[in-house]
């Protein structure tokens, strides 16, 4: 049981205006809301160490209409990105939040890069899955990490506390409203944070495998590749106090997770022309639905997987940190021809060359690609050829409580649990009612991010 009745002998011990439960991106940027609006907020943060799944994501953030796209001179609206995410997800239980995280989005780029000092830079190299124009905006090393930092900087020179190592283990109720938490640890005695708000922000339960096992079954045994506060306790809180799950078997997948480095391996070698293969030589299907969505598709082929592309291609990805570290540590090497490809990797030569001579003909417009792919970029393939080893990984959950558009947890009735709000992965996702293919990139942050944002400045003007 996640509930603790104020009646039940625990010692309070402080008292703020709001407590967020998680460290994450999401947390953090609610934390800032709150406190730009002059409450008091404490972080508590379960682990070690605060960023969560934010700080091992690529930073990636949405935004339409930012001071950094208009800059850029792209034309955009939130209408467009609206339309774009849907496009992606197809019809869902969120959509009202879709069109809400769009029209703050821009607001909330220009609030985190102009009020609080985070760098991001607009993504000019690729749209990445599910957007027709630049739109993301991230650290420009491209690493999560550098996101939680400078959220961590502006949480400390706001003043924030952010507790580490303090897990909160229930919620603390009066009546029908949440009137604060209780933490205990290992290393922490238990003790009581009462605050007129608690804000969810302790993401979803990838990696709880009894959780996944009861809403994910279909991909319980694809490993995860998040952080390991996400066992979703939180949704089970918001359950017991009336709320209910939308959006419960979608899920964010990687199809292109580097094996055995366990790194990302840029999707931008995709979206330039690269295919992924299995150990017979074949395509699995049409790689440009996206990196979530072609997680199904590569498991109908025999394992192990490779992405095959050119050193082209290579040096385009060879931009992104992350990408030029697995280049440097033997992750993406280059082979002379597709021969000595198929002798170090073991794959079957003769379909192989098949494969890649009716992928270089539909580049070449010369015939229809069997999986009617229709975007080649920098293909035909040519060599010297490079190929990575893959495999597929779930990166996180995306269904979870649903919640009205400032983040409060709501009812069937869709009455809010006073005091009790969810952001990031503990609410709702906006990436389509199952699967991977309704994932666009940067839902997962701005899910976080921009709702956090709101819950944080709605909870402290409710006060
Ligand atoms: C490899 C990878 C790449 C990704 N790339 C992107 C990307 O580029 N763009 C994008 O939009 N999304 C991306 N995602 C998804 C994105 O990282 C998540 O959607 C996002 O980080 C969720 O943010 P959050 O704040 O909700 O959760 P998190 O960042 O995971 O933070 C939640 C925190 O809550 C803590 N917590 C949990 N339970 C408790 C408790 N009981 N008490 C106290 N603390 C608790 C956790 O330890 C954690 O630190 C990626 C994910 C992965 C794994």
């Amino acid at each position: 049981m996640g509930i603790t009745s104020a009646e039940d002998k625990v010692d309070v011990d402080v008292d703020v205006d709001v407590v967020v439960v998680g460290a994450g991106g999401g947390g953090l940027a609610a934390a800032l809301a709150v406190a730009d609006n002059d409450r008091s907020v404490i972080v508590l943060e379960k682990l070690d160490r605060p960023g969560g799944n934010s700080a091992l994501s690529t930073g990636s953030i949405p935004a339409a209409g930012s001071r950094l796209q208009i800059e850029a001179g792209i034309v955009d609206s939130a209408a467009r990105m609206a339309a774009d995410l849907i496009a992606q997800s197809g019809p869902h239980e969120a959509e009202s939040l879709t069109h809400r995280l769009s029209e703050t989005s821009a607001e909330l780029v220009d609030w985190l890069v102009d009020q609080h000092g985070v760098q991001l830079a607009l993504i000019t190299d690729y749209k990445h899955v599910g957007h027709s124009v630049n739109r993301l905006h991230a650290p420009l090393s491209r690493r999560g990490i550098d996101l939680t930092d400078d959220l961590m900087r502006a949480c400390k020179k706001s003043k924030i506390d952010v507790l580490t190592g303090n897990p909160v283990v229930e919620l603390l109720i009066e009546g029908d409203k949440v009137i604060g938490v209780v933490v205990e640890g290992d290393r922490v005695e238990r003790y009581v944070i009462r605050a007129n708000a608690v804000i969810l922000a302790a993401n979803g339960f990838a990696a709880s495998s009894d959780l996944m096992a009861k809403w994910l079954p279909e991909i319980e045994l694809i490993e995860y590749f998040g952080a390991h506060g996400s066992t979703g306790e939180a949704l089970e809180w918001g359950i017991e106090l009336g709320g209910y799950l939308a959006n419960q078997h979608a899920y964010q997948g990687y199809a292109a997770v580097a094996y055995p480095h366990g790194s990302i391996l840029s999707w931008t070698t995709v979206e330039k022309g690269a295919i992924l293969v299995d150990q017979t030589g074949k395509r699995m299907g049409n790689e440009t639905i996206g990196y979530s969505g072609f997680v199904a598709d590569l498991l109908t082929g025999t394992p192990p997987y490779f992405v095959l592309y050119d050193s082209r291609i290579r040096d385009v990805a060879m931009k992104e940190e992350e990408f030029a570290d697995l280049v440097q540590i033997g992750g993406a090497r280059e082979y002379q021809d597709l021969a000595q490809l198929c002798d170090h990797f073991a794959i079957e030569l003769q379909e192989l060359s098949l494969t890649v001579d009716h992928y270089n003909a539909a580049a070449r417009q010369v015939s229809p690609d069997v999986f009617n792919r229709t975007d080649f970029s920098m293909a035909p393939l040519e060599a010297p050829f490079v190929a990575s080893r893959v495999t597929p990984g779930v990166f996180h959950t995306q269904g979870g409580l649903a919640v009205d558009l400032d983040g409060r947890v709501i009812t069937r009735q869709t009455n809010p649990v006073p005091g009790l709000y969810a952001i990031g992965g503990v609410a709702a996702g906006i990436s389509g009612l199952r699967g991977g293919r309704g994932y666009s990139s940067g839902n997962g942050l701005l899910s976080a991010l921009g709702l956090g944002r709101l819950a944080g400045l709605a909870a402290s003007q409710e006060l």
